[in-house]
């Protein structure tokens, strides 16, 4: 047996406010003035004066707006690598993701690219990425991926949609700031938020369970129950409770894995572009088989939080369509070893795989 021997996030800042200490976290990590600062911030910040007046600009430090309308392809980081390393005379001095998931991943892969070589198709996988990474940074606008602690950043390929899995990959710096979380639109905040849950049930549930994924996973399942289904806390507190379950949610999963719904979700964003937290959110809808009591408490979030979710997303798919998304679906075989044991195979066919999307 090989144990895992990963990295974790060597310095966080927690609080309410803490994003004002940003400029002086950075400062000192600047590595000549013509290596600038590379800020790429979610477009839903364009005009927010708020949060970009506390970012201190010098020398040649940037602001690369983006937006997560489309979830993060490997050609996209290759375009703003190149766009980096054509505007600077020198590799930055960092790269500051600022968003949710989707730009927390971004910052990732740049980091990455910008110090190996070739495209960031080639280093899909695990443990393809040979040199460090640049210096990174994530600062989570919306809690639930659990990106900010993760390992990997999730990538659409040509081929693929598979994550750069190494031990450069996680940030240098995390700064968990949720007051930048204060004007998440419910819907997307129901969504990411049980990308947390499901993570949760999916680790808790699955056959790579082990006491370091369980007591994490525990806690922010607790996390989770409190903010979906209690009454008591304030928008305060309910926002600094998903931080952290979106933190512990992350740290489950980096020792064990996700499972039915992850791999499914995948099929449907491969195919149809459908966005990780609310393709999670139909997909686990209809997984009682697997996941009877998640699915149970699911359902009453769903109902307590008015959310209603797109239905017949597949009804009109052509068979080889469906064949797709089943094969990108099955070719998670870890997710499926974890959710169903060494013989899954034998439990989850194409055929079966087929009847549950058509449900969807
Ligand atoms: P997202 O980053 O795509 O953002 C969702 C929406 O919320 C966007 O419209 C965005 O503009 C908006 N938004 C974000 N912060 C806001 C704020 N403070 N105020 C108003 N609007 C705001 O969503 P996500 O669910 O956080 O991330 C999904 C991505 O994360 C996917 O690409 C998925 O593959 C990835 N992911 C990565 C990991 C990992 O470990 N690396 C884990 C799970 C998911
Ligand atoms: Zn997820």
């Amino acid at each position: 047996m090989k144990f895992k021997n990963f990295p974790m996030v060597p310095r966080v800042i927690f609080g309410r406010g803490s994003f004002n200490q940003l400029n002086e976290v950075l400062a000192p990590k600047r590595l000549s003035v013509s290596a600038p600062f590379i800020f790429l911030i979610d477009d839903v910040f364009k005009n927010n004066v708020w949060l970009t007046s506390r970012i201190q600009l010098s020398y040649n430090d940037r602001i690369i707006f983006i937006s997560s309308k489309e979830e993060p392809k490997t050609q996209q980081v290759d375009a703003l690598v190149e766009d980096i390393i054509l505007t600077s005379k020198e590799n930055p001095s960092g790269i500051i993701g600022i968003g949710g998931g989707t730009l927390l991943d971004l910052a990732k892969a740049v980091s990455i690219m910008l110090t190996n070589t070739g495209s960031a198709k080639d280093y899909q996988g695990w443990d393809l990425v040979k040199n460090p990474s640049i210096y990174h940074v994530g600062i989570p606008t919306i809690s639930g991926t659990g990106s900010e602690v993760s390992r990997t950043t999730v990538l659409t390929g040509p081929e693929k949609k598979l994550g750069i899995n190494s031990d450069y990959t996680p940030f240098d710096q995390v700064i968990l700031d949720s007051e930048l979380t204060k004007d998440v639109p419910i819907d997307q905040w129901f969504y990411t938020g049980m990308d947390c849950y499901i993570h949760c049930v999916e680790s808790l549930s699955g056959t790579y369970l082990n006491a370091f994924s369980e007591s994490y996973g525990n806690m922010a399942l607790g996390l989770c129950k409190e903010i979906f289904l209690d009454n008591t806390l304030s928008d305060k507190e309910s926002q600094e409770k998903l931080m952290m379950a979106s933190w512990h949610g992350g740290m489950s999963i980096v020792y064990s894995q996700v499972g039915v719904a992850h791999a499914m979700s995948y099929g449907l964003s491969y195919l149809l572009g459908t966005k990780h937290g609310i393709g999670n959110c139909i997909v686990f809808d209809h997984l009682e088989e697997f996941y009877p009591e998640g699915v149970k408490f699911f359902k009453q979030m769903k109902a307590k939080h008015h959310i209603e979710l797109p239905k017949n997303i597949c009804s009109d798919l052509s068979d080889s369509e469906l064949d797709i998304m089943i094969k990108i679906a099955l070719s998670l075989e870890p997710l499926w070893e974890n959710a169903l044991g060494k013989n899954w195979k034998k439990i989850i066919t194409p055929a079966k795989l087929k009847h549950l999307y058509q449900k969807m």
